[in-house]
């Protein structure tokens, strides 16, 4: 589970006037000062801001519905659904015959509301950053922001209630951990815990959905 979460994304802003000729007309401004722009790695959402899940392409809308009770108790945040959007056909690499992340990402961040606590794009397709072969999802902090692929959780053999129940399990696991990047926690060494990285489905089936008492005590003081 690859994070950028380490990706700087400052900006530098123009302040309306910054450059303007100083103004000696009055003493008083005509028009109230514009408010200080808001810096985007510093967004504080309220306690009540919902972790706001986003289907990319067609996903399976029971899926959301399996995930959104144990993501909120484990947040301790109220969960909300977005319009699907369309199919990332744009993120497309004929040459790896997979879909790049970091393209995705970007989509589901452009929806990014300050009033949200996170933004959780789910897509089926396969994942992917030109540093390894797949990724299971993707996480930047500055902008609270993920995207998780389903195409890889997805079990090929048993039976197809079992098939589903280990798909949720996965999804679940696949979620908290990139809430869980979102919120400030780390990468566990842990492979009980679900913050370890997951190079490999196994990882993933062993790790579970629970945090180790570190990550849950982190998690603790960054909420
Ligand atoms: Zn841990």
């Amino acid at each position: 589970m690859k994070t950028s979460s380490a990706r700087n994304r400052s900006r530098r802003r123009q302040f309306p006037g910054a450059d303007a000729p100083e103004d000696l007309s009055g003493d008083l401004p005509a028009e109230p000062l514009p408010p200080e722009p808001q810096d985007e790695d510093e967004i504080r959402p309220g306690a009540d801001a919902p972790v706001v899940l986003i289907p990319v392409g067609k996903i399976d809308e029971s899926l959301f519905e399996a995930i959104r009770p144990v993501v909120e108790e484990t947040f301790r945040r109220s969960t909300a659904m977005h319009k699907p959007l369309p199919v990332p056909k744009y993120a497309y690499n004929p040459t790896r015959g997979q879909y790049h992340s970091a393209a995705i990402l970007k989509r589901v961040e452009t929806l990014r509301d300050s009033r949200w606590d996170a933004a959780i794009g789910l897509v089926d397709v396969d994942l992917f950053v030109p540093e390894v072969p797949f990724i299971f999802g993707e996480a930047d902090r500055s902008t609270r922001s993920a995207i998780i692929s389903l195409t890889r959780l997805k079990p090929e053999s048993g039976t197809a209630e079992a098939r589903r129940e280990l798909l949720v399990k996965r999804l679940i696991a696949e979620a908290i951990h990139q809430i869980g990047l979102i919120r400030g926690l780390a990468q566990c060494p842990n492979n009980r815990c679900v913050m370890f990285y997951s190079a490999t489905i196994q990882d993933t089936d062993k790790k579970g959905a629970s945090f180790c008492a570190n990550c849950r005590k982190r998690l603790a003081s960054e909420s």
